[in-house]
């Protein structure tokens, strides 16, 4: 038998009306069709912690699609149903959703359950799921509305913040629950309970991860990188031998994990002056350089990565070395070796140097943007009879270098008409 707790006051104090409101419709649908129905999962959990978290997850003893149809006739909502999972998700027009599933036992097509069967198919549901922590249940039917299930010693887990599994095959049934302790024990602050870390690292040792699909823990793995400060993740994972597992070959060093460092607590910084790009991509060329080239296809394949990446990490080492060699960082110097490097170039060699040179190369950005030449392609055509080609580009790059280095924009013009009457072969060359 679970211990129960009445949660109601605490569902009135911290969620918003419009949520509460959802969740008492939600328990009186399960009652028009006598489904038992809950919410469970990470909405449970951060409630007791007093975190934000309206991802509604709704299990009901019943079948789910019946459910979200039933729902269907009371509001104007779009229903997604995905077939293999007996889940179907609920899409209202404020943007709420609702995901809805099948309790998972072998009973639950059994039509008319008893009471005491009840309690034990949410159980069993439960028992199945991750993390004491992301096992308790709040039923929602209107007689019992706000009753906590905590079947495992959950809440205690809660409150003591500590990550525990619910059986001794957790790790391997799912090996991508490796991942996901390392994610809430990070978010929270929380701890690997210690027969669970015992077991996370010899399903890690005994290579579970490589059982996986790449996909799936590709899926995982970013969402660690999601979370604000994901540097102690990584070095989390990488302790515990995970990165080695995941990359095979990886030859991780104080190094790597400075670079991890830099790129992850300079995110922020340089996404708002370049385009987007993700954390995952360049994380693995920073993996990448430090693997023996052979792994390379194997990695990138197995996770689905861009096969133009080898490419890319390429001619991010080419302009890093020419920056660890140039001494003088001057902006047109900068401009001549790597003009405007795509985001995940940018991150990639910013995370190779320290704060200082870090700075230099952010005020490059910066003055990428600010000093943009107004004289572009189309008005050296129409005005000066330039014909499309490479002479275009020199003179372009000539005097985005000359704007770098001062020149003011009143003066492109007149700029432009100097290297016009140098010989061809001069121009480029100062
Ligand atoms: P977040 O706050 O990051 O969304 P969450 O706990 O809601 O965390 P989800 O990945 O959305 O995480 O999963 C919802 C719930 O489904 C979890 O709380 C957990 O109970 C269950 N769950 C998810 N993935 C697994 C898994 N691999 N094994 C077992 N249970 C899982």
């Amino acid at each position: 038998t679970p211990i129960t707790t009445k949660v109601d006051k605490l569902i009135e104090e911290r969620l918003p009306r419009r949520i509460q409101t959802l969740l008492r419709f939600l328990g009186v649908v399960g009652d028009e069709l006598l489904m038992p129905t809950y919410l469970v999962g990470g909405m449970v959990r951060d409630l007791l912690l007093n975190i934000p978290n309206y991802d509604i997850d709704v299990v009901v003893e019943g079948d789910a699609r019946i459910f979200s149809h039933t729902v269907k006739r009371y509001f104007d909502v779009k229903i997604v149903e995905h077939k293999s999972f007996k889940t179907s998700s609920i899409f209202f027009s404020d943007g709420v959703r609702i995901d809805v599933a099948t309790a998972r036992t072998e009973f639950y097509e059994e039509p008319a359950v008893l009471p005491n069967v009840e309690t034990s198919t949410i159980k069993k549901d439960l028992y199945r799921r991750d993390f004491s922590i992301n096992a308790m249940a709040i039923k929602l039917n209107h007689e019992e509305y706000g009753l906590l299930l905590d079947f495992f010693g959950c809440r205690k887990d809660l409150a003591k913040g500590i990550i525990r599994i619910l059986h001794n095959l957790s790790f391997i049934e799912d090996p991508t629950r490796i991942l996901r302790a390392i994610r809430f024990e990070q978010r929270f602050g929380f701890k690997i309970e210690e027969r669970t870390l015992q077991l996370l690292k010899k399903a890690v040792n005994d290579g579970y991860l490589e059982r996986v699909t790449g996909q799936r823990l590709r899926d995982e793995l970013e969402k660690i990188l999601a979370e604000p400060e994901p540097q102690n993740a990584v070095k989390r994972m990488t302790k515990l031998d995970i990165l080695k597992h995941l990359f095979p070959g990886v030859r991780h060093s104080k190094e790597l994990q400075k670079h991890f460092d830099r790129l992850f607590t300079r995110w922020e910084t340089i996404e708002k002056l370049t385009n987007e790009s993700r954390k995952i991509t360049v994380m693995v060329m920073l993996v990448l350089e430090n693997t023996p080239e052979e792994s390379t296809d194997w990695i990138i394949s197995r996770y689905g990565f861009p096969k133009r990446l080898p490419e890319v990490l390429k001619t991010s080492l080419r302009i890093l070395k020419k920056l660890q060699e140039m001494e003088d960082w001057r902006f047109s110097n900068l401009y001549r070796l790597m003009e405007r490097p795509s985001a995940e170039i940018f991150h990639f060699i910013d995370a190779h140097f320290d704060e200082k040179k870090s700075n230099i190369l952010l005020k490059y950005l910066k003055a990428l943007e600010s000093n943009k030449p107004k004289v572009n392609g189309g008005i050296l055509i129409q005005k000066y009879g330039l014909k499309e080609g490479p002479e275009i580009k020199m003179i372009l790059k000539e005097l985005y270098c000359a704007r770098l280095e001062g020149l003011p924009e009143s003066e492109e013009e007149a700029f432009v008409r100097k290297l016009l009457k140098e010989p061809p072969e001069m121009r480029g060359k100062r």
